[in-house]
């Protein structure tokens, strides 16, 4: 594969910025490589500065559920870029899309249009600590929220303890009224929530944990998170910026039947623009400034382009509900041919899939929490992936990311990519 353009923007990116990239991830430490810098992306095809082609299954970290470049979505934004960038003033857009919102998501009543999923969900914990009067949050090992100062963080030693900071320059003071329990381990929730539970404004869970791999909650956890912040009167919030609009039109909350408080989303709801967006009980997001006191507020939130992406890609999803089955079955069989191939190779691989999400963990454990994530073999996870890469296949460039399916994966793709799965 030639990579000599890539190496060579790679190179005098690293002088001008952090790592020579915008977001950790894409620098491909993780998996000892320098990044493929992009040229072009359209459908399920992703196609690099050297010429390069390949069946993509990051899909830009999940936004492409429609696979890259949908005419429609492409249109309507070249309709609306002719009118103007950038108002700093309301729009009937930001209404249609808070309407498809509220409909998809019976729990969220009202809902305000953030620029990132870490604005999201800051917002969201900020709302709940105005509406609650409570200070603490409990959120899970493993699970990622964003990068804002107080979610950055890793458990204590004791699960009993509060959270210390997991980056510098996160002051300790920021993180000291985050709590950390165990994914999957309700025992860890009701002992956290036995000492603090009068002091917790919410919970805040992906309801599927994407972003350690793949991993589900296990019967009845979801539903214990509901019933246990109900107990102590505070909000449970998922984070859906991965699941929304992607586990089904309803997102893991229609999938699980659950109705948190409070729901914050990103990725798909932008159709590929920075967009994303936090909601919930009316009474709830009614603590929002101009309304109430908690403040909250956005220069280019609910951005005229980026609500037109939105829009156009939810519109798709609504109208083609079997879309949501087709790319499940997509998912089942690389799922099925990751399988197989531990059963030929004899290295251990525990693969884990819903809906459209997947993840192989080089490890013979089951996965169910962060600890068994993390047992997974990382040099055989470098080494599946180069293999997958030098053969046309774009999978996540670390372990701890799903491997996102789309709609525009085509039959004869996804055949092409269980057969590189089983040569390697
Ligand atoms: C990606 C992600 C975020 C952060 O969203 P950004 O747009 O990257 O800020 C938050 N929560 C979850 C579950 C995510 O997957």
């Amino acid at each position: 594969m030639n990579t000599k353009r890539s190496e060579e923007l790679f190179k005098k990116s690293l002088e001008k910025i952090p790592g020579g990239v915008n977001s950790p991830v894409r620098a491909f430490r993780a998996v000892g490589r320098n990044p493929l810098f992009i040229d072009h992306a359209a459908g399920d095809r992703i196609t690099d500065v050297d010429g390069n082609e390949f069946i993509d299954y990051v899909c830009s970290w999940g936004p492409g559920i429609l696979g890259h470049a949908h005419p429609q979505v492409i249109r309507g934004v070249k309709a609306a870029c002719d009118k103007g960038l950038t108002y700093g003033a309301p729009t009937e857009n930001e209404l249609i899309l808070a309407d498809m919102i509220c409909e998809a998501m019976p729990s969220v009543e009202k809902v305000r249009l953030v620029s990132s999923g870490t604005e999201a969900v800051m917002s969201a914990i900020r709302v709940a600590r105005g509406y609650t009067g409570r200070d603490y949050i409990l959120k899970f090992k493993g699970n990622y929220h964003g990068h804002s100062d107080g979610l950055l963080v890793k458990a204590g030693s004791a699960a009993l303890t509060t959270a210390v900071p997991d980056s510098s320059g996160v002051p300790a003071s920021y993180t000291q009224n985050t709590l950390v329990a165990l994914y999957n381990d309700k025992e860890s929730v009701r002992e956290l929530m036995e000492k603090y539970g009068e002091q917790v404004a919410a919970i805040i869970v992906e309801p599927v944990a994407a972003n350690m791999g793949v991993v589900l909650p296990e019967d009845g956890f979801l539903e214990y998170l509901r019933k246990i912040t109900e107990e102590y009167g505070a909000l449970l919030i998922f984070d859906e910026v991965i699941t929304g609009f992607r586990l089904g039109y309803g997102g893991a909350q229609e999938y699980f039947g659950i109705r948190p408080d409070m729901t914050t989303m990103g990725k798909i709801v932008g159709g590929g623009m920075p967009m994303a967006a936090y909601g919930g009980r009316r009474d709830i997001m009614d603590m929002v400034s101009p309304v109430g006191p908690v403040y909250q507020a956005g220069t280019l939130s609910g951005n005229p382009i980026a609500t037109t992406a939105g829009i156009e890609t939810l519109k798709i999803l609504k109208a083609h509900p079997e879309y949501y089955s087709q790319i499940e079955e997509k998912a089942e069989k690389i799922a099925a041919a990751l399988k197989e191939r531990g059963r030929r190779t004899g290295i251990p691989v525990s693969v884990n899939q819903i809906g459209s999400l997947l993840c192989a963990f080089f490890t013979d454990r089951h996965v169910g929490d962060y600890d068994s994530a993390t047992s997974s073999d990382l040099k055989a996870y470098a080494e599946y992936f180069g293999h997958m890469l030098e053969n046309g296949v774009y999978v996540a460039p670390s372990q701890y990311e799903a491997m996102f399916v789309s709609a525009a994966h085509s039959d004869e793709d996804i055949e092409r990519t269980c057969q590189v799965i089983l040569e390697a």
